[in-house]
């Protein structure tokens, strides 16, 4: 698999994947951490002007916050080997549920006859 993604200062990386709750976190000070809950706030405009001081920062929890994949590139980026999701059915291609189901699976439960 080829990520060309943006790479992070791995500080930056383990500060976002624990803010989000993700296996490789590291506990930033509280600073970092009210940062961090100021940029989840933020609308546009000021997620902009946090980003003038902030561009690292901002643009690794877009990441890990916008893109499917977002905290699987942060952990990549830091080598954190982490079990591929993978769904009851064997499926790996995703997307998952937080259940950590396939859609297909998600669906059949939805409509009630998960085998
Ligand atoms: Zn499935």
């Amino acid at each position: 698999m080829s990520t060309t993604g943006p790479t992070f200062a791995a500080e930056t990386a383990r500060h976002v994947l624990w803010h989000y709750g993700a296996d490789g976190g590291y506990q930033p000070g509280s600073f970092t951490q009210k940062l961090m809950q100021a940029i989840d706030a933020a609308d546009v405009v000021h997620k902009a002007r946090l980003r003038g001081a902030y561009p690292e920062l901002v643009d690794a929890m877009n990441l890990a916050a916008n893109r499917e994949d977002g905290i699987r590139q942060l952990q990549q980026g830091l080598g954190v080997t982490v079990a591929p999701l993978r769904c009851q059915c064997g499926d790996e291609d995703g997307p998952f549920t937080e259940d950590g189901q396939c859609e297909d699976c998600e669906r059949r439960a939805a409509i009630g006859g998960a085998a």
